[in-house]
């Protein structure tokens, strides 16, 4: 089956009913009747759900259809991006070993690994890009993570020279594909040992949820899982893979009409006088172009702009937006614009947020998927 097919037909609704979406199977609880079944399904000797923060059947459900949109052995969904963020280096990390990402990550990744995973004993080691880690990689780096498109500032890595550099030392490469889903790019096929999510964006697409996603080979799974759930305690309930699951049906649709509004958008911004700088790794210009349309053949619904003026002209620029609405978060149907160095990454010291490009000039649009004619006018009407 082709992608687009997969995402409604790899679920298998609700056997027991016949329901063809599965319902949410709102109970903590499952009752196993006798003490003998007890014994049997806390032993593994019987299958079968017990508690619903180590399994459920609407979360399972959603599991079962992820490990095949990716192609993964198996996938494990939970309550945020950054429980499956912590969760993987919680899972595969000990004290003594180093880990290692590529600079700049999503804030609240950083932040983790640098403040609080440190505390575990693990050295973790900041590369400034994919060249830098593949001509500087330490031999004792275990576990590297990588952004195939960053944020905010959208400079794209290859995963091939991540590859590339794990390779010298055995470290397990780790995508967080939360910017181009495995509609765009499935990162297992390509040799990358696990791919993690924040769901809360593009995979359920409609920004009513909190959700995070990995998926792998079941060897490194079962301890992810473990850690994820029996541990840290993790689990996302059945409402929310419920919303989930509905999201993902709509998948594909939605992310064509993001690239195509994107697209659009970017060549109007990139020829209009009042923008100092457009970032947006479609643009034949941009560095990571050629990247991009070797690995992956598309460029994700992410456009940041530059308006010289520092934080007074974006303030003026985005509080004239009328169709955009001023928020974090992204993926969302509705277009969305915030002004990182103010807001996201307010909490970095300067030179940190420079070197990570999010400048007091920078802004950051979700491209949504109305049309992007009028999207384009009010840009217009702001930027006047
Ligand atoms: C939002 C985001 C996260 C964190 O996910 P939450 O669901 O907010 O916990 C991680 N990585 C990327 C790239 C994100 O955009």
């Amino acid at each position: 089956m082709k992608f687009k097919t997969q995402l409604l037909h790899s679920s298998s609704g609700d056997p027991q009913t016949g329901a063809l979406t599965t319902p949410i199977y709102q109970s903590s609880t499952f009752t196993y009747g006798t003490a003998a079944e007890g014994k049997a399904r806390f032993s593994g000797e019987h299958s079968g759900f017990i508690y619903s923060r180590m399994a459920n059947p609407t979360v399972q459900a959603l599991e079962q259809q992820l490990a095949v949109l990716e192609g993964a052995d198996e996938a494990l969904v939970v309550a945020s991006g950054m429980a499956a963020v912590s969760s993987i280096f919680y899972a595969l990390a000990s004290a003594g070993d180093e880990v290692a990402f590529i600079d700049p990550v999503y804030g609240g990744t950083a932040a983790f690994l640098v403040n609080t995973l440190s505390r575990a004993g693990i050295s973790v080691s900041r590369y400034a890009s994919d060249d830098d880690l593949l001509a500087n990689i330490h031999p004792a780096t275990k576990l590297v993570l990588f952004e195939p498109i960053t944020n905010p500032n959208l400079k794209v890595t290859d995963y091939r020279k991540i590859k590339a550099a794990a390779a010298k030392t055995g470290a397990v490469t780790v995508c967080d594909n939360t910017f181009l889903t495995p509609y765009l790019f499935k990162p297992l096929e390509h040799g990358i040992d696990l791919v993690m999510h924040s769901g809360t964006k593009y995979l359920s697409g409609h920004g009513d949820i909190i959700a995070g996603v990995v998926a792998g080979r079941t060897e490194l799974m079962q301890p992810v899982r473990t850690i994820a759930l029996k541990h840290i305690g993790a689990a996302i309930g059945p409402q929310e893979a419920y919303l989930l699951q509905r999201g993902l049906r709509t998948l594909a649709l939605r992310m064509d009409a993001h690239l195509a509004g994107a697209a659009k958008v970017a060549q109007f911004l990139a020829q209009h006088p009042a923008v100092s700088k457009v970032i947006y790794p479609g643009l034949v210009s941009d560095a990571g172009y050629p990247v991009l349309a070797e690995t992956v053949g598309a460029f994700g619904g992410m456009v940041s702009i530059e308006l010289a003026g520092g934080f007074a002209r974006a303030e003026q620029f985005l509080d004239k937006l009328a169709l955009f609405t001023q928020a974090v978060s992204l993926g969302d149907l509705e277009s969305l614009a915030c002004h990182p160095a103010s807001t996201t990454h307010a909490a970095m010291d300067a030179p940190s947020r420079l070197a990570a490009g999010v400048t007091d000039d920078l802004i950051r649009l979700s491209i949504g998927v109305e049309d992007p004619d009028d999207l384009i006018a009010d840009l217009a009407q702001a930027l006047s």
